[in-house]
């Protein structure tokens, strides 16, 4: 869909985890509704070409940033205001989600510590590094990708699960914090999508994990895909939810709202 107005027209904005999935799609769609985009990533390569295709470099760039390296995204947020002039939306969106091993007792410590690292760590200091240069200008926008699996229980590994209701918690309390300097801040909670992380994940095919998606979908007629997310950042990142703060705005079709395996249970006993 062409974008009617260019809904972020002059806005600089950062995502991290861009290079790939939910973040290359947000890029996509930040630069055709006119924001100047960095790509932060560590996949070197796959975010060079990408960015190059997307737009001249007065409008996209890449950067290596491991947001789990203070100084790399201390870089990044100067890098967004000596090229572009300022920054005014944080997409704090890279994430991983460790190994799949869902026992308590099967946990490897370090993998627990990773990907707290990443996911919750790495989200705190975009956060702090993006209020840096946002509390001088009284606005701004900073928002977390956390995951359906900070609304539901028992489908994620514990420390992935643990790692998005961290992210929902420090949003929340981020929102109270900046609200004063004019600065919004928000989750978006994407259902399950076959980008790399979650094909990496379970390790099988594509098509097989697509039709396991569409049979347990509660919203009947496709797939989510990496767009539906990057339109609802959009949104969160546009003036039209200038007063939307402190929300974890799901969008996983309803799947979180309800628990199906009561009703499947019954089918089964009953045919
Ligand atoms: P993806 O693997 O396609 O993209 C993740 C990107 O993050 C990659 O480009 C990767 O290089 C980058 N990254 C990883 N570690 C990093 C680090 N230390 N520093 C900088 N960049 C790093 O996966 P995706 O599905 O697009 O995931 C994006 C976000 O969405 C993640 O936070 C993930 O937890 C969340 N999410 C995904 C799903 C899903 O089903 N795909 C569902 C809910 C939430």
């Amino acid at each position: 869909m062409a974008p009617i107005t260019q809904r972020l027209q002059g806005k600089v904005a950062i995502i991290t985890g861009g290079a790939s999935g939910i973040g290359a799609a947000t890029a996509k769609l930040f630069v055709e509704h006119g924001a100047k985009v960095i790509v932060a990533d560590v996949q070197d390569e796959i975010g060079q070409s990408f960015c190059k295709a997307l737009g001249p470099n007065d409008t996209v760039l890449y950067a290596r940033c491991d947001v789990t390296l203070d100084s790399d995204v201390k870089d990044v947020v100067d890098m967004a205001v000596s090229k572009f002039g300022r920054l005014d939306i944080m997409y704090n969106n890279a994430g991983i989600v460790g190994a799949v091993d869902p026992t308590t007792l099967g946990s490897d410590d370090e993998n627990f510590k990773r990907v707290f690292e990443v996911n919750v760590y790495g989200a705190f200091l975009g956060a702090k590094h993006a209020a840096r240069v946002m509390i001088p200008t009284k606005k701004g926008v900073i928002l977390f990708t956390a995951s359906v699996a900070s609304v539901i229980a028992g489908e994620s590994p514990h420390a992935y699960t643990v790692s998005k209701h961290a992210v929902v918690g420090l949003m929340k309390n981020l929102c109270v914090e900046l609200g004063q300097h004019g600065i919004r801040v928000n989750c978006i909670s994407p259902g399950a999508i076959t980008t790399p992380l979650l094909n990496n994940a379970l390790k099988i095919d594509k098509s097989v994990v697509d039709g396991v998606l569409r049979a347990s979908s509660v919203l009947k007629g496709g797939l989510i895909e990496v767009e539906d997310i990057a339109e609802a950042v959009v949104y969160l990142s546009s003036d039209e939810s200038r007063f939307v703060s402190g929300v974890n705005l799901v969008v996983d079709g309803g799947y979180s709202t309800t628990n199906l395996s009561f009703t499947s249970a019954l089918k089964n006993a009953m045919t």
